[in-house]
């Protein structure tokens, strides 16, 4: 069967899909068309993980992606969600502009395919269901880099664009964005129905989850825990992940938040330049509550709500429930901070584990803190430093600008690689493999943005292919250089 046909064939009656849970969870509605549409930007490597054929990029498809058109069989539909946003109950939620297309298996693997930007559902409340080609772009690429890093995400596999006005602070275009997962449920699917006392609708979600995302845990003695645990475990990679790399979400809402342990919705995200743990990407989280060095702990804190919801389903009186939740949270602390020293000893190429290792990573950090040295770039050269070069190396020593105390650092540093009798040659590939070149600073997503504003898709397209290899040398110097000056003049808001 071809894709159009699958996507169309959603068997409401197909036990893995979530449309078989009925009304009380989605709405069916058509997408609002999108006059005069236009291809931006398309994955190959997405397509192919759908297993899409090579001609898919075609104007039947153009229409169908940008909400003009479906495929026989087609019925799309929109998900309710509540969710805590900044740390606040905010009631309903749900897909306010995402709309779900159908479905799609390749491999052994079910992909559900999203419209973002399609227009208005029963859950827009006061937007207008639209997405702008800035955003979209930023999206578009994230996803796609964030996969080729190797950390859990949503997918992107295009963007089509249309001339038709969107206001946002100024009148910008609207743009669709085709996402793929596995599944888009939140931590905030789970919330709207404990918060409305809908335990049936509660019990079935749940039971939803467990049978298609978390087989395992159903012959755990009470399952909803079992689940959370699985749940707070994968939470706790997905930001040991995060931190390694040096990325900042910027809306870490309950929302946002993946069941999946996936990286999903990108607002106003951003990737560390100089390290900053205090940094806060999005202009408008004026309190720092989703500041970069706070992410493990808001995802703790999400995790907490998630539980709260999980209550109701599990028997009891409310003291046993509650340690019976509390002890399914335990493992995230662990787990995050083992998956974090792990993460940190791959980065700077130690084989073994040390006593002091962790030590040795504080202050590391501590030193690129000072004076907000490169996060990137300091990890990248870090894997370039072969032991047997000098000490004073000067392509990692000359971007920190107190030299002694790197100095003294990079003498415990490297007394500490030659008690594992470190080997240039299989480390610094190892560490390189680890360490990306590139990552999507904001400055070249908005470089890419500035000129598809102009019409000129070429330089999404010769981004996207960068960030499919970050771990290479990029052909184009600049792509893994500082930020140039106007980097630090770019504000990236909620505005989408
Ligand atoms: P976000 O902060 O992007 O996670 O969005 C929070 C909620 O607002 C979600 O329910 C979104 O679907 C909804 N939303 C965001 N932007 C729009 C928009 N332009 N139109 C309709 N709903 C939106
Ligand atoms: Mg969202
Ligand atoms: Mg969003």
């Amino acid at each position: 069967m071809g894709w159009q046909e699958q996507l169309g064939s959603v068997p409401t009656s197909h036990p893995a899909s979530f449309t078989r849970l009925g009304d009380g969870f989605l709405t069916r509605l058509p997408p609002e068309p999108l006059s005069a549409p236009h291809w931006v930007a398309t994955s190959a490597a997405c397509a192919q993980v759908l297993g899409l054929p090579e001609d898919w990029r075609n104007e039947e498809a153009l229409q169908v992606l940008s909400g003009n058109a479906l495929w026989e069989g087609m019925q799309p539909w929109a998900s309710v969600y509540s969710g805590h946003q900044f740390g606040v109950w905010a009631g309903q939620l749900g897909d306010g502009r995402a709309l779900h297309l159908g479905e799609l298996v390749h491999g052994g693997q079910r992909w559900e395919v999203q419209l973002k930007g399609a227009g208005r559902t029963p859950y827009s409340r006061r937007g207008d269901g639209r997405a702008v080609l800035r955003s979209s772009i930023r999206e578009f690429l994230c996803s796609e880099a964030m996969a080729a890093l190797g950390i859990p995400t949503t997918r992107a596999l295009c963007i089509t664009g249309s001339p038709q006005g969107v206001q946002r602070e100024t009148l910008e275009t609207a743009a669709v964005v085709t996402r793929v997962a596995p599944s888009f449920l939140r931590f905030g699917h789970l919330e709207h129905f404990a918060h409305h006392g809908q335990l049936n609708e509660l019990r079935q979600l749940v039971a939803h989850v467990l049978s298609h995302h978390a087989p395992e845990c159903r012959e755990a003695p009470v399952p909803p825990v079992a689940l959370l645990e699985k749940i707070a475990r994968q939470t706790a990679q997905l930001m040991a992940a995060w931190q390694c790399v040096g990325f900042c979400h910027g809306v870490m809402n309950t929302d946002n938040m993946s069941l999946l342990g996936l990286t999903l919705d990108y607002g106003p995200f951003g990737f560390l330049d100089g390290f900053d743990p205090g940094h806060v990407c999005n202009h408008s989280d004026h309190q720092g509550r989703y500041a970069y060095v706070r992410q493990p702990q808001v995802a703790f804190w999400n995790l907490h709500a998630l539980a709260q919801a999980l209550m109701p389903l599990i028997g009891g009186d409310e003291e046993a429930v509650a340690e019976l939740l509390g002890d399914a949270l335990e493992p995230y602390r662990q787990v995050f901070q083992q998956e974090m020293l792990r993460g940190m000893r791959d980065k700077l190429g130690l084989r073994h584990a040390e006593a002091e290792d962790q030590a040795l990573i504080d202050d590391w950090l501590r030193l690129l803190a000072l004076h907000r040295t490169d996060y990137t770039i300091a990890h990248r050269r870090l894997s370039q430093w072969p032991a047997r070069a000098e000490a004073t190396w000067a392509p990692l020593r000359d971007i920190f600008l107190d030299r002694e105390r790197f100095d003294l650092w990079a003498l415990r540093y490297r007394e500490r690689l030659a008690r594992e009798a470190s080997d240039d040659t299989e480390r610094l590939p190892r560490m390189q493999a680890v360490n990306p070149a590139v990552v999507l600073r904001n400055h070249l997503a908005e470089t890419a943005i500035q000129r598809a504003e102009a019409g000129d898709f070429t330089e999404i397209e010769r981004l996207l292919k960068v960030l499919q290899r970050p771990y290479d040398e990029p052909a184009q110097a600049s792509d893994a250089d500082f930020p140039p000056d106007w980097a630090s003049r770019l504000e990236v808001s909620c505005s989408s």
